[in-house]
């Protein structure tokens, strides 16, 4: 796919989000609430698409991968394992005369200058805040009954490492994928997608032997390089950041995040981090619980390495839509266009008549083709142009039209989204030719 500088900003995403019913405002009726959205039916099906190519990329040759959907709630003692109670904290600060809260260490404010909200300068200290949203359990509120909305989806996997291992038959090394909702409590939820208080995220945790370990670090980094590229993104707008000894958590061996150029700065898109055997050694030893492998051939036991990609549903949709964004001309008009690749596409073809004449035949093609595919769209409203441009807008990478030779030729015109270019096909070759496409 050709890549032209894209004309997105972070108002031009937004604005095609809510007008064309990809993404909400939550509770907008009620006037909202920060870092959290909804997401209507072109959202949800760009999500359910990003989600299964995101799972079908992780199967390769090496190992199984198993599939877990855990708890949204933990117990306490667990995040205490992970470390998530003690230092799962940002830094913030207040200003003491228009109450903004700031994150005191990602740049958004100078505490040398004054707030940027109000000008005024009179700063709180600087304090520690864990981003855990915290809730109890059960009727009674005595301070033992603790839960806490999980952070991130990788520590369900680890508490269950023996239990997927065991039910699975799972043999050294393997995966363990989770899609599902995170929540953070973030200081300042921004860049409208970018940071979220409720988001979903894709992770797998890889359990290896120890020798092998910095062979399958490699191997998952360049395993999710082509992922990036398999879905059609710009690949000059990625970059692979090694953390240095000083960025790295100190359970790390190593970790390197995948960053997109956004138009607010290269940002992580991706974290893939050697995490040792911390995870498991931490859950070891919290629950008193066994989560060694024992090896008949050696007659030894020892506590696997973890590997792990971690990447945000929410985070890659924003980066798609800012790298599919594009405005140009066609046939003589300036349109919006979202160059989507054709496996991430909410809609995959549409189908119109040429005129309003034709609706029934045309209508009970569609009608046929959506046995093939459910997610595709019939218009008859307005002029053809205008219903291209509908298309053009939501990513749609091919539109049929039935028009008056159709009945005769029993063929159809298929317009192609990124190039407008049409071409004549028979009816009957129409989902072959969509495949040849990789539109089906
Ligand atoms: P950041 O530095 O941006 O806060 P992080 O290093 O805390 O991210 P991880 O804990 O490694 O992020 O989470 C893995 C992935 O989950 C991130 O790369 C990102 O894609 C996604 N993610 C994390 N926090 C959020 C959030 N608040 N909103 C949306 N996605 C998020």
């Amino acid at each position: 796919m050709e890549h032209k500088p894209t004309a997105a900003s972070l108002d031009k995403i937004i604005s095609l989000c809510k007008r064309k019913g990809f993404v909400f405002q939550t509770a907008e009726i009620y006037g909202g609430l920060n870092g959290v959205y909804d997401f209507g039916h072109l959202g949800y099906l760009l999500r359910e698409n990003i989600k299964k190519a995101w799972k079908n990329s992780i199967e390769n040759d090496l190992g199984e991968i198993y599939t877990l959907e855990g708890s949204l709630l933990g117990v306490h003692k667990m995040w205490q394992a992970s470390g998530h109670i003690d230092n799962f904290n940002d830094p913030m600060v207040d200003c003491k005369n228009c109450k903004k809260r700031f994150r005191a260490d990602d740049g958004s404010v100078d505490l040398n200058k004054s707030c940027p909200d109000c000008g005024i300068k009179n700063w709180t200290e600087v304090r520690s805040f864990n981003l855990m949203f915290k809730t109890e359990v059960g009727a009674v509120s005595d301070g033992t009954n603790h839960a806490y909305l999980r952070p991130e989806t990788a520590q369900t996997i680890f508490i269950n490492f023996k239990n997927m291992m065991t039910t699975n038959r799972a043999k050294l090394p393997f995966g363990v994928a989770q899609i599902g909702k995170s929540f953070r409590n973030e200081i300042t939820p921004k860049q409208f997608l970018f940071r979220l208080r409720e988001f979903e995220q894709m992770e797998l945790e890889w359990f290896c032997k120890e020798e092998t370990s910095m062979d399958m670090f490699q191997f998952w980094l360049e395993h999710r390089r082509k992922f990036y590229q398999s879905i059609g993104l710009n690949m000059d707008k990625i970059r692979f950041h090694a953390h240095s000894k000083e960025e790295l958590a100190h359970y790390s061996v190593c970790c390197t995040d995948i960053e997109y150029e956004f138009p607010f700065g290269f940002k992580e898109l991706e974290g893939i981090a050697h995490r040792g055997t911390f995870d498991l050694s931490q859950h070891t030893q919290f629950s008193g619980k066994d989560l060694q492998v024992f090896e008949e051939a050696t007659k030894s036991s020892w506590t696997p390495v973890v590997v792990e990609t971690s990447v945000g549903v929410d985070r890659l949709f924003l980066t798609v839509l800012f790298d599919a964004y594009y405005e140009d001309e066609m046939d003589g008009e300036t349109r919006v266009v979202l160059k989507l690749h054709p496996s991430i596409a909410p809609i995959k073809f549409a189908v119109f008549p040429l005129v309003k004449k034709l609706e029934e035949p045309a209508y009970a093609l569609f009608k046929t083709l959506k046995k093939i595919n459910p997610n595709i769209q019939f218009d008859v409203t307005g002029s053809i142009g205008k219903r291209y441009r509908r298309q053009d807008e939501i990513g749609t990478p091919a539109c049929i039209t039935y028009d008056f030779e159709s009945e005769q030729d029993h063929a159809v015109t298929i317009r192609d989204r990124d190039t407008g270019k049409q071409e004549r096909i028979a009816i009957d070759k129409i989902i072959p030719y969509l495949q040849s496409k990789n539109i089906l």
